[in-house]
């Protein structure tokens, strides 16, 4: 009986694994002294992209904080959550190193259609009152998820940007704020810096880091001024 003889190399990386599963290598790499190991295409690319950067990766992947950011995940405000995220464009290989991914086509030709400062319908979205560009809208909505980032575009004449809570945005009508931010000085100033939801409020404390605390008068006046609105 004749035995086909398949020359084939396996994969050095796959072999150090407890199961050693025997995958083709169709890659070789060397490390810096110039030896040479053979590897499949999943490795050839860890190999090139994970394992130099092991240190600063290693720590992201371990298991509690995978979980503590699984548990970190916020609710989609409702309007919101109609918006599908982007599939990654696939990984670029050497042979379509400048070929536009389909998907980058599909945000490009995204952007056209609603290019900065437009109103949309599916997204929650605030008003901002300060000058833009005279090829933006005259009215300029901002989404409310960017609203901080946006404002910090806003330079004040030091050239520092503005705090979300120094501009008085105006939230799209049909939507109301339920939770507001006084821990914060700039927060706490401004009567408080409203949000849709409990996990929005909590993102933004946990994003505002370097935001001077509030002090206790700062707190308690917002605190009254909220009250007033409400009776
Ligand atoms: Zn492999
Ligand atoms: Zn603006
Ligand atoms: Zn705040």
């Amino acid at each position: 009986m004749a035995r086909a003889i398949i020359d084939v190399t396996w994969c050095d990386w796959h072999s150090q694994l407890p199961e050693k599963p025997r995958v083709e290598a169709r890659n070789t790499r060397a490390y810096e002294d110039g030896s040479e190991v053979d590897l499949c295409h999943f490795c050839a690319l860890l190999f090139d992209v994970v394992h130099p950067r092991r240190d600063e990766i290693l720590p992201f992947l371990q298991p509690d904080v995978l979980t503590a950011l699984r548990r970190s995940a916020r609710d989609p405000s409702p309007l919101q959550r109609k918006k599908v995220t982007e599939p990654l464009p696939p990984a670029r290989g050497h042979a379509e190193g400048n070929v536009k991914s389909a998907a980058a086509k599909t945000r490009a030709k995204k952007r056209k259609v609603s290019p900065a400062g437009v109103w949309r319908e599916d997204v929650v979205q605030v008003r901002c009152p300060l000058p833009h560009r005279s090829s933006r809208p005259k009215e300029y909505w901002v989404d409310l998820r960017n609203r901080t980032a946006h404002a910090h575009g806003h330079k004040r004449e030091d050239g520092t940007g503005h705090y979300g809570p120094d501009i008085d945005f105006e939230l799209q009508p049909g939507v109301t704020f339920t939770h507001f931010c006084t821990e914060h000085q700039v927060c706490a100033e401004h009567g408080g810096y409203g949000f849709l939801s409990a996990a929005s409020l909590d993102s933004h404390i946990k994003r505002a880091v370097g935001w001077k605390p509030a002090s206790k008068a700062a707190r308690d006046a917002a605190a009254t001024k909220m009250a007033a609105k409400n009776s």
